[in-house]
């Protein structure tokens, strides 16, 4: 795990910066309680024929 594992994604809730390890489903909020779900990888980085990067 590293740095560039790490995505940000903004609080549904308060628009926090929140960071998340890559892959997460969604993202829980410690400042507002609210789970945010993060939108699917852009298809330009998942290879739509093994969905692999
Ligand atoms: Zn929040």
């Amino acid at each position: 795990m590293g740095i560039n594992n790490i995505n940000q994604q903004v609080c549904g809730g308060c628009r926090t910066i929140l960071l998340y390890p890559r892959g997460a489903a969604n993202v829980y909020c410690a400042v507002c309680n609210v789970v945010t779900t993060v939108p699917p990888p852009a298809s330009s980085v998942l290879c739509v024929m093994c969905h692999y990067y």
